[in-house]
């Protein structure tokens, strides 16, 4: 069995190998520089270099799996790579199965494992799929001894041609690698409320996020900060979550964190579940509290 991954983000390379060690041979195709990849039993490392554009992505992929003698192709299943999944899948003509989180090898046919109805059932299918994405944030991270070689290769330019290339004004974020993560709900009530969670953000050196309707609905927040099912998928040490009501299809992003606290004014919300520590109150007034104890 020989495996194809692709991953642009390092942390979901090092799941996805680490996931996929022992069950096969496999060859990490990544943006990602990071000299750590090596450590994960690829049989080697190809570094794409040039603009990460998904059409230019996925047609490499695509001429790799026809040449490589690839089996199987396991996509990380970060923004971008949920994107070249979809073109690759209709470049292929082979059905994707996303978002899975185990897979067993039958003869012919393979068994997966994704969550469904928002995350509150797990599917389990068996099918003759060869493409698959890979939910990030659930999987061990177990590097090795090993030393993968790593080969360079251009992304091809794709349909997309790029004119000028303006810096983006806002900070990056990148929640999956943030450590701390300060969330806030809908019970925030307005975009001002975020100025009065700015303190504790800084005070714990945490990364600010949302849940759906923060990020997407009302954009108080930007919707690269939105945790859950269709957003990020995230593990930080603590997650801190505000005003959030704990829906299922918020927890499916932070259900790896490793401890949760809560701060909700209503003492049966859903989120109390998930949490290690849960005040019940207004955030407003226990916000200044936290920080004042910092
Ligand atoms: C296909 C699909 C995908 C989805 N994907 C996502 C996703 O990726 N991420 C996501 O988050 N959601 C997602 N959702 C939406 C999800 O179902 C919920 O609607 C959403 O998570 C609710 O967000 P919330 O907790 O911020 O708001 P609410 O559910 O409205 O909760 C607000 C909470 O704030 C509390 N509150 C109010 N005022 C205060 C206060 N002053 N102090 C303290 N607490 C207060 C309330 O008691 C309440 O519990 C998805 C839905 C669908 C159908």
């Amino acid at each position: 069995m020989k495996f194809l991954i692709f991953s642009d983000i390092e942390d979901s390379a090092k799941q996805v190998m680490s996931f996929l060690k022992g069950k096969g041979d496999f060859v990490l195709y990544t943006t990602e520089k990071g000299e750590s990849l090596t450590k994960y039993g690829a049989q080697k490392i190809v570094l794409l270099t040039g603009k990460p554009e998904v059409k230019g992505i996925s047609s490499l992929l695509s001429d790799e799996f026809s040449s490589g003698g690839y089996d199987l192709v396991m996509i990380a299943s970060t923004v971008l790579g949920r994107d070249v999944a979809s073109l690759f899948s209709g470049q292929k003509s082979i059905e994707v199965i996303p978002e899975i989180f185990d897979i067993k090898f039958n003869s012919g046919t393979v068994t997966t494992k994704r969550y469904g109805l928002g995350g509150k059932a797990v599917i389990e299918e068996e099918s003759k799929s060869k493409l698959f994405t890979f939910l990030s944030g659930l999987s061990d991270d177990v590097p090795g001894d090993g030393s993968s070689p790593i080969e360079t290769k251009n992304i091809p330019e794709g349909v997309v041609k790029i004119l000028a290339i303006e810096q983006k004004k806002a900070k990056e974020v990148n929640l999956e690698k943030a450590n701390i993560i300060v969330a806030v709900g809908r019970g925030l009530g307005k975009i001002e409320g975020i100025q009065q969670i700015e303190p504790l953000v800084k005070a714990v050196r945490g990364e600010l996020a949302g849940s759906r309707p923060v990020c997407l609905d009302y954009h108080w927040l930007s919707e690269d900060r939105q945790v859950g099912y269709s957003g990020r998928t995230v593990k930080p040490k603590a997650y801190v979550a505000l005003g959030i009501s704990g829906q299922i299809q918020h927890i499916a992003g932070m259900r790896g964190s490793k401890v949760v606290v809560a701060v909700n004014k209503d003492k049966n919300a859903p989120i109390f579940q998930e949490a290690d520590y849960g005040i019940v109150g207004d955030l407003y007034q226990i916000v200044p509290k936290i920080v004042s104890y910092l």
